[in-house]
C-alpha cells in the first residue's frame, strides 16, 4: 500500500469508525451471534492474492459487526467500561503510524520521554505519592493491563524482599505469603502463579459488612504468619472491588504493611482514575502507604485499551527485579546510566508507543474534560441507586462510592431468587437495548448496573431503570401464574 493509497483507505476507515460511533446506540447491544457463526462468514483459505480494500471494508459490516458485542453503545452497563474516544483513537493510530519499538530510551526518546512526563502528570492530577514521580525514588510507567501491574508488583515486592536473592536462586514457594481478599481480582491469584508460588501462599484475608479487607484480620495473619517463619512479601489492597466497587481501606492497611516490611500494592484498575475528580479523591485516603499502584484509563478514562497507568514507588525495586542487558541492547546511554529503559519495568522487551493516545487524551478534553466525564456517571449511578433504593422491587446491596450499582430484585418467598434474577438479566440482554452483568454477594446473584459508557446520558439511565422494573414486574406476574 503506497501512502497515497493509505490516504484514500485511511480516510474511509475514518469515516466508517465516524459512522459506527454514530449508529452504535440502534445496533443491539449484545452480540446476538451463536458460537461459530463468525467463522462460517469466513473462507476456509486464506486469500492468495491481495484484495481490494472496499472488500475488507464490506466485510466490516458483513462479518464484525453482527459477531461484536457494542461496549460504546450508551446502553451497556456490563462489567466495567472499556472508553474510547476520538483523540485515543487517533493517538493510536500515530502510534502505529510510527511504529517504533519503544523498548530502550535510544529505540524512540519520545517514546519514553513522553510516557514519562505523562505518568508524572497523571500522578499529580490522580493526588498519588510524590514518591511516585520519576522526578523522585519512583516512576510510572504504560502496562497492557492490570494484571500485568500485578504481577510485575509481585516480582519486585519478591525482590525486595528476599534483597535480591529471586533473581538468583528464584522464589521460595514454601515461604513466601501474599495477602488478598476473596473480593481481590482473579489477576493476582494468576500473578501469584506466574511468579512460581503455589495457591497455598495466598491468604485471603476476611472482609467487613461492606467487603473491604479487615485491618485487623490482615494483622493477625500477618502475626501468625511471621511466628511460623513464613516471609510476607505483598499485601493487595483494591480500590474499587470488581464485584461490587468495595474499597480496602488504605490508611488503616498501610502501617500494618509497614510494621511487617510486606509491599502494599493498590489494585485501582478500575475505580482509581475517579481520584482525577477532587471529591472523589478522599475515597483512596492512606494511598501514601502505597509501594505500587494500578488504575486502567482504558477503563473508565476515555481511553482504548490498552492503557494500565502503573507506579512504584521505588523503581529500584522493579528494575531490580527485571533488568537485563543482553549485549545487543547495549548503547552509550544506557551505559552511562543517564536514562530510562522502560523494558526494565514491563515483561515484554517490545513496547508500543501508547503514552501517544493518553497524551492526546489529556489535551483533547484537558484535566476538566475528564473530571466532568467521572462526575457525570458518579452522579447518574448515584441517582440509579436513589430510586432502586426507593422501589420495594429492588435491593441495593453494597455501597456505590463510583458509577457501580449492584441491584438484587425481590422476588416472593416461592421463587428460587437466584434463577429469577438471571431470568431478568437475560430479557433485558436479549432484547438489545441494554448490557449488564452479574455478579453474587454473599452467595446470592446480584446485578451489577455499571454506568460508565461515554455515550450513556442520564436518559439511557431512565431508560435501563424503566427495563429493570417492567422486566421484574412481568416476571413476577409469570412466576406466580
Ligand atoms: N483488578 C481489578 C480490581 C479489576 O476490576 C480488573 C478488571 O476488571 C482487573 C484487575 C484486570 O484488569 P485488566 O483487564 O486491565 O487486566
Amino acid at each position: 500500500m503506497t501512502p497515497e493509497q493509505f490516504r484514500q483507505h485511511g480516510h474511509e476507515v475514518v469515516d466508517w469508525i465516524a459512522d459506527y460511533w454514530s449508529r452504535v446506540g440502534d445496533l443491539p447491544v449484545r452480540s446476538q451471534v451463536s458460537p461459530g457463526d463468525v467463522r462460517a462468514t469466513l473462507p476456509a483459505q486464506a486469500p492468495e492474492q491481495g484484495e481490494p480494500f472496499s472488500a475488507v471494508l464490506a466485510d466490516l459490516d458483513r462479518v464484525v459487526l453482527p459477531g461484536t458485542t457494542h461496549w460504546q453503545h450508551p446502553g451497556f452497563f456490563g462489567y466495567f467500561p472499556a472508553n474510547t474516544s476520538g483523540p485515543s483513537v487517533l493517538g493510536d493510530l500515530v502510534s502505529a503510524g510510527l511504529g517504533v519499538q519503544g523498548m530502550s530510551w535510544v529505540t524512540s526518546p519520545a517514546a519514553t520521554e513522553v510516557e514519562q512526563h505523562v505518568m508524572d502528570w497523571f500522578a499529580e492530577l490522580l493526588g498519588l505519592p510524590s514518591s511516585f514521580r520519576s522526578t523522585s525514588t519512583g516512576g510510572g510507567v504504560v502496562q497492557d493491563s492490570s494484571s500485568g501491574a500485578n504481577l510485575v508488583a509481585l516480582l519486585a515486592a519478591l525482590h525486595r524482599t528476599s534483597t535480591g536473592a529471586t533473581v538468583r536462586h528464584g522464589v521460595d514457594p514454601d515461604r513466601a505469603t501474599v495477602y488478598v481478599s476473596a473480593e481481590t481480582h482473579s489477576s493476582m491469584e494468576k500473578a501469584v502463579r506466574i511468579a512460581g508460588l503455589g495457591s497455598d501462599a495466598v491468604r485471603i484475608v476476611e472482609v467487613d459488612a461492606d467487603l473491604a479487607m479487615r485491618p485487623a484480620a490482615l494483622a493477625a495473619r500477618l502475626e501468625r504468619d511471621v511466628a511460623r517463619g513464613y516471609t510476607p512479601v505483598l499485601v493487595c489492597a483494591t480500590v474499587g472491588t470488581t464485584s461490587t466497587t468495595a474499597i480496602d481501606p488504605l490508611a488503616e492497611l498501610g502501617p500494618i504493611c509497614q510494621k511487617y516490611g510486606v509491599w502494599l500494592h493498590v489494585d485501582a484498575a478500575y475505580a482509581g482514575v475517579s481520584a482525577i475528580v477532587p471529591e472523589l479523591r478522599e475515597l483512596q485516603a492512606g494511598v501514601e502507604w502505597a509501594d505500587s499502584y494500578t488504575t486502567d484509563a482504558h477503563k473508565w478514562l476515555l481511553t482504548g485499551f490498552d492503557a494500565t497507568l502503573f507506579w512504584v514507588a521505588d523503581r529500584a525495586a522493579l528494575t531490580g527485579a527485571l533488568a537485563i542487558l543482553p549485549e545487543y541492547l547495549r548503547n552509550a546511554a544506557t551505559d552511562a546510566g543517564s536514562v530510562v529503559d522502560l523494558r526494565d519495568w514491563q515483561i515484554p522487551l517490545g513496547r508500543r508507543f501508547r503514552a501517544l493516545k493518553l497524551w492526546f487524551v489529556l489535551r483533547w478534553y484537558g484535566a476538566e474534560g475528564l473530571r466532568a466525564h467521572i462526575r457525570s456517571h458518579v452522579a447518574m449511578a448515584q441517582q440509579l441507586a436513589g430510586w432502586a433504593g426507593a422501589d420495594e422491587r429492588f435491593d441495593v446491596v453494597a455501597p456505590h462510592p463510583f458509577s457501580l450499582v449492584c441491584l438484587r430484585p425481590r422476588w416472593s418467598a416461592e421463587v428460587d431468587a437466584d434463577v429469577a434474577t438471571m431470568t431478568l438479566l437475560e430479557r433485558l440482554n436479549d432484547g438489545g437495548e441494554v448490557f449488564l452483568t452479574h455478579t453474587t454477594v454473599g452467595g446470592r446473584a446480584v446485578l451489577r448496573v455499571a454506568v460508565g459508557a461515554p455515550a450513556t446520558t442520564p436518559a439511557h439511565v431512565e431508560r435501563v431503570w424503566a427495563l429493570l422494573r417492567e422486566n421484574h414486574d412481568f416476571l413476577a406476574t409469570d412466576f406466580a401464574a
